[in-house]
C-alpha cells in the first residue's frame, strides 16, 4: 500500500504511551500467523502491540477515506488506527496488522485518536465470535492497556487493540479517491484492490465488472451470515465495509435476543437507519456506493456504464436471498430444496415475532429436538406448523442423524449475548479481573459444540434486555 499514490495515505508514528500493559493475547491466532507467542508476550512484543516500539522495517500509515455516515457524505481516514503493516503467514495468505487506539494522525479531526479497554476487548470478543461462527471478519490479536486514563464520560483505562484484516481497503477507499483524486489513481487503487482480493480476473478486459460483480457476490454472503445469526453492526456506514467482504469496524455491534426485525442497540443510530432488518437493503445501497466510483472504469459510454451499475446492483437482492434461504434450510435440517421451503420459513419467523421467541435459542431448541422449551410451546399454531417441517424432513433422503448434524452445525448453541458481554467487559475495565472474559472467550470459541458449558450461556438475562444500548465508546 506504501507504494501507492501518496495521497492514499499519510506515514505516521504511533503514540508513546507510558506503562503497556498485555491484558490479552490470541495466541491461537498468533501461532497460526507463524508469529512467536513468547515474544509477543515479551517486553519487546507488547512495546510493539502498545505502539512503543515500530517493528522493523516497518512503515506505519494511516489511510486516507470517505464515508456516507448515516447517509451524509463526509471525508474521514483513519483518525485512531495506524496500519503498522502487511504480513503474510505461513500458508502465504496476507494481512494488514493494525493499531486501533494509538494516536493521533491526519486524520483525527477533533478527535484524540485514543481507545479505551471496554470497547476494545468488546471488538475482541464478537470479531472473535463470528470467526468462530465462521462469518468472514477481521481478528483481533491483543489489546494492551496504556497506562493512562482517557476521558470519555468517566475516566476510563486507555487501551490499543491490535487487529488483522484481509485489507483494510473500504467503500469509503474508493468515495475518497472518487471525489478527490484523478481518475487515473482510482484505476491504481482498483487495480491494487483486484491484485489483493480477486486476482484471477486481474488480466481480464473486463475486470472491473467482474471485480464489482465479486464484491457484490461477497457482501450478499457476507450480510446473509450476518441475518442468520442475528448479528447486528450497528454502523453500516460505507467507510465501515471492507472490499474484501469481511466484517469491520466493531463498534455498538451486538446480537438480537428476541426476534424483532426493528431491533436496534447502537445509541447513535436513532433513526433506526441499521436496525436488523434492515441490514441487507442498506448493504445494497452502500454497494451502490461503491458501483459509482467505478464508472469510468466501467465504460467510457457514460450510459453504457450506468446501465452496467445498474444491472450488477440489482443482482444483490437475489443472490442475497439465495443465500439466506440456503442458510435458513440448514438451519431446518433440510438439504433438498422445494418451493414450499419459503412460506414454511416465513411461517416460523412470523411465530417467532408475534410471540417474542428468542432468535438464537428457538433454533437451538429445534436443533435439539425439544420445540416445548422455546417460547412457542403453546401457539396452537406452532404445533402444526412443527407436524409440517417433520413431514417435509421426511420428503428427503437424509437420516434423523444427519439432518441433526446439519442443524447442529448451522444453528450456534450459544452466541456472546449482550449481558455476559457487558459483565466481561465490567469486570475487567473496573476491577481488573479479566477471568469472567477468559470464560466467555472459550464458550463462545466453539459456538457449535453443544457442551453442557454451553447451557448456561444459552440462557436468558433475568430481565430481558430490550432497552440494552450499546456506545462506539470513540
Ligand atoms: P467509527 O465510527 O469507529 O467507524 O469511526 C468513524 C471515524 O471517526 C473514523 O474516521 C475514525 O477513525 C474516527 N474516530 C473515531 N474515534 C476517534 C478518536 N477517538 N479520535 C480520532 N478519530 C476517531
Ligand atoms: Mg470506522
Amino acid at each position: 500500500y506504501t507504494n501507492l499514490p501518496t495521497s492514499f495515505y499519510s506515514r505516521v508514528e504511533p503514540a508513546l504511551v507510558p506503562a503497556p500493559k498485555l491484558v490479552k493475547l490470541n495466541e491461537s491466532l498468533a501461532s497460526d500467523f507463524g508469529l512467536n507467542i513468547d515474544a509477543l508476550k515479551s517486553q519487546e512484543g507488547v512495546d510493539i502491540l502498545s505502539g512503543n516500539k515500530i517493528p522493523e522495517g516497518a512503515k506505519p500509515i494511516a489511510q486516507a477515506y470517505a464515508g456516507h455516515q448515516f447517509g451524509y457524505f463526509t471525508m474521514l481516514g483513519d483518525g485512531r488506527a495506524i496500519l503498522i503493516g502487511e504480513h503474510i503467514t505461513p500458508r502465504g495468505e496476507r494481512f494488514d496488522i493494525q493499531l486501533k487506539g494509538s494516536g493521533i494522525t491526519p486524520y483525527s479531526r477533533s478527535g484524540d485518536g485514543k481507545a479505551v479497554l471496554g470497547p476494545m476487548l468488546r471488538e475482541y470478543i464478537i470479531s472473535e465470535a463470528m470467526h468462530a461462527l465462521g462469518i468472514p471478519t477481521s481478528r483481533s490479536l491483543g489489546v494492551v492497556t496504556t497506562g493512562e486514563s482517557i476521558y470519555r464520560q468517566t475516566f476510563q483505562p486507555g487501551a490499543v487493540l491490535t487487529r488483522v484484516a484481509a485489507s483494510q481497503i473500504r467503500v469509503g477507499t474508493f468515495q475518497y479517491v472518487y471525489a478527490w483524486d484523478s481518475r487515473e489513481n482510482l484505476r491504481v487503487l482498483a487495480d491494487y484492490t483486484i491484485k489483493r482480493h480477486y486476482p484471477v480476473v486481474a488480466d481480464e478486459p473486463e475486470r472491473y465488472l467482474l471485480f464489482l460483480r465479486e464484491t457484490i457476490k461477497r457482501q450478499a454472503f457476507l450480510i446473509s451470515k450476518w441475518m442468520l445469526v442475528g448479528f447486528i453492526h450497528g454502523v453500516m456506514n460505507t467507510d465501515n465495509i471492507a472490499i474484501s467482504g469481511e466484517t469491520i469496524d466493531y463498534g455498538p455491534c451486538a446480537f438480537m435476543d428476541i426476534y424483532e426485525p426493528d431491533t436496534v442497540f447502537s445509541s447513535i443510530d436513532i433513526y433506526g437507519r441499521y436496525a436488523y432488518g434492515n441490514q441487507p437493503a442498506i448493504a445494497q445501497w452502500n454497494l451502490t456506493r461503491f458501483a459509482e466510483t467505478l464508472l469510468s472504469l466501467l465504460h467510457e459510454d457514460k450510459d453504457k456504464a450506468y446501465k452496467m451499475v445498474e444491472d450488477e446492483v440489482s443482482q444483490f437482492s437475489s443472490i442475497y436471498k439465495e443465500n439466506w434461504i440456503s442458510g435458513m434450510r440448514a438451519k431446518l435440517g433440510l438439504f433438498n430444496k422445494e418451493t414450499g421451503d419459503e412460506s414454511l420459513i416465513e411461517s416460523l419467523l412470523n411465530m417467532m415475532h408475534a410471540h417474542k421467541a428468542d432468535f438464537t435459542n428457538t433454533f437451538r431448541a429445534l436443533t435439539l429436538g425439544a420445540p416445548q422449551e422455546t417460547a412457542l410451546a403453546d401457539v396452537p399454531e406452532f404445533n402444526q406448523w412443527l407436524e409440517k417441517w417433520q413431514e417435509r424432513q421426511k420428503r428427503q433422503r437424509e437420516s434423523k442423524e444427519a439432518i441433526r448434524e446439519l442443524m447442529k452445525k448451522s444453528n450456534p448453541a450459544v452466541i456472546p449475548r449482550n449481558h455476559r458481554v457487558e459483565a466481561a467487559l465490567e469486570a475487567a475495565a473496573e476491577r481488573e479481573d479479566f477471568s469472567i472474559m477468559e470464560e466467555l472467550l472459550e464458550v463462545i470459541s466453539e459456538p457449535y459444540a453443544y457442551s453442557e458449558k454451553q447451557a448456561e450461556y444459552a440462557k436468558l438475562p433475568e430481565t430481558p434486555d430490550c432497552q440494552y444500548r450499546t456506545f462506539c465508546g470513540t
